[in-house]
Order: C-alpha cells, then structure tokens, then sequence
C-alpha cells in the first residue's frame, strides 16, 4: 500500500518550509505523491514538479482558496489544475490584491496602537503574506512572543487589529479551478463544526455550483466525520482527498503524510482523482472585482 499528502502548505503561504524542504520529507517518509495547497497562489509551480520528479515524488498542481458562501467562509481544494493558466493567475491575482489590502488596513490599526510596525516590514517576494507573517513581525520586534499572543491580542476575529477581507463567492473559486481543468473539493468540513444533516445539505448545495469531491481525511475531521464522509461522498459520487495540512509552525495537528491520530491516506484516493481530473478547454472569465464580498464569518 502506498501513501499520499493532497493538503501541504508552503513559504509561499503560511508555511514554514519551502517546497523542496517538503518534498525531501515527504520523499524520507515513502510518500509516493502529494500536493503543495498554498492558500490563493500556485507560486511554488512549476518548481515543486521539476523537484518531485528529481526526489521520486509525484507532485499534483494544488491549490486551496477561501471563498465565501452564506455568510460562511469556506477552503476549496483544487487539483490537477493547469497553474499557468491566464484566467486562473488573473483570479489570483486579484485574490492576493484582497490580501495586500486588507493587510494595509491591520498594519494601520496596529499603528493606532503605536506599534512600530510597517508593511514595509512583511516579507516582500514571491510568497503570499497575511496575518501568521505579521504575528511574525510583532514577535520580532517583540511586541508578543508567539503566534498565539498575537492572534489572541490582535489578529483573531474581532481582535483588536483584525479586519476582514473580500472573497469569492464559492461559485467562482469553484469555476476558477475548473476552468483551470482542476477538481474542486471542499477542504476539511470537520472545521465547519456543523451536523451531518447541515453537511449533507451544504454538500448538496457546493455540488450544484460545481464540488466535485469532499476532504475526508484530515486531521480536522474526526474519526466519525471521517466514516461519515466517506459515506456521503460513495452516496453522492464524490471524490474523497485527504491531506495533513501541514504548515511546519506551532499549532499543526499531522505531520506530513498523516491526518490527525496516525491516519495515513491510501493513494487509491489519487488514482480516481487522476481519472477525474479532466481537460476542460479554459475559458477565459475575468473576476468581476464588484462580486468579492466582505468576509463576516470567523476565518479558519
Ligand atoms: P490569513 O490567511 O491572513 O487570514 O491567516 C490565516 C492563517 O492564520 C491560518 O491559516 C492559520 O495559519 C493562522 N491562524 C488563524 N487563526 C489563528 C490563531 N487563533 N492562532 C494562531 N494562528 C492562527
Ligand atoms: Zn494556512
Ligand atoms: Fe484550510
Ligand atoms: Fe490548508
């Protein structure tokens, strides 16, 4: 039996080790196959592929985007996508550019506070930034010392210097990854903390704006959420991935290869996302910036 990680974030997100570091680790732990998932952006390829290939490991395009539906924030995996695709770099883009504005707005609430920060003092470069790097930055300067500190004084939800950002209706972060000739999945349903009757139903609903599969092993869902899931998506015909969710820093549940209490996921799971993962001819559909709500619900 083989094994596989579908869920791995990276420096180019709010991780700590760098792709290549990721992919030696998942290469020491036999893992044949896995997917760095950076949040909003697929900057790590096509390095991660050319460093796969050279260690053994198969790398499958990953991606996972916030999006917003009912008033709820949710993570969509996407697979197998086509990353230098214009429509989907275009959307990233624009994601990113919600990212950088709506850091803007916290580094001017810690200023009010007469904090000595500035965006100035973010990581500048390839990655992604967002609110772990500017916990870094006020651990740094010694404002706080840890993550935790930082989100509990000033970053968490309604913290002192939180603010919100837009997203994606589901819908488009949906259609962004298929037009891509990606598979949408919905990212670990076990941080939703709904029932199963409401997970079924919000299944339903992501399936009619284009969810091809479910997230069931990760280390988020708990055993029965896992048995649940599995279920549902042999009911409905949905794919099941499972990942780590790796990040490398403090707060991380699974090591790479695992998905919370030693659960390793089988790669039978990659072999029928492979026979999904289809070629859409991509279209060509801009984002509509007037369509990226306000988030109003707690970010994972
Ligand atoms: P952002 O993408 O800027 O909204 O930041 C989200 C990231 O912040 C998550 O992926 C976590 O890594 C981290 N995070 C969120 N909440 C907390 C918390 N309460 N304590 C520590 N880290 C957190
Ligand atoms: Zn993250
Ligand atoms: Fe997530
Ligand atoms: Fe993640």
């Amino acid at each position: 039996m083989s094994y596989i990680d579908l869920h791995i974030h990276s420096t180019l997100s709010d991780g700590t080790s760098s792709p290549a570091e990721i992919i030696a680790k998942a290469s020491s732990k036999g893992l044949s196959a896995i997917s760095i998932t950076d949040h909003d952006t697929m900057n790590a390829y096509p390095d991660a592929i050319l460093s796969g290939e050279k260690a053994h490991v198969e790398i499958i395009p990953g991606v996972e985007i916030t999006a917003h539906h009912q008033e709820r924030s949710l993570h969509i995996l996407g697979f197998g996508l086509q990353y230098d695709s214009p429509a989907l770099c275009a959307g990233l883009q624009t994601i990113q550019a919600a990212r950088q504005e709506r850091n803007q707005r916290i580094i001017a609430k810690l200023q009010g506070f007469n904090l000595p920060i500035s965006l100035e003092d973010l990581p500048q470069g390839k990655g992604q930034t967002g609110r772990p790097h500017i916990a870094q930055v006020l651990i740094s300067k010694g404002i706080v010392r840890t993550q935790q500190e930082a989100f509990a004084k000033f970053l968490r939800k309604n913290g002192a210097a939180y603010a919100c950002r837009q997203l994606l209706p589901v819908r488009q972060a949906i259609e962004l990854i298929s037009d891509a000739g990606g598979i949408a999945v919905l990212a670990h349903p076990g941080s939703l903390k709904i029932t199963e009757t409401d997970l079924s139903a919000l299944t339903r609903q992501l399936m009619d704006e284009g969810l091809c599969g479910i997230e069931a092993y990760h280390p988020m869902n708990s055993e029965k959420t896992l048995q649940f899931l599995l279920k549902l998506c042999h009911s409905f015909g949905l794919l099941t991935t499972g990942g780590s969710d790796f990040h490398g820093r403090e707060g991380d549940k699974a090591p790479i290869g695992e998905a919370g209490g030693k659960r390793r996921i089988p790669s039978h799971l990659l072999d029928q996302l492979k026979s999904s993962i289809n070629t859409i001819q991509e279209r060509q559909v801009p984002i509509n910036r007037s369509q990226m709500y306000t988030d109003k619900c707690t970010p994972f």
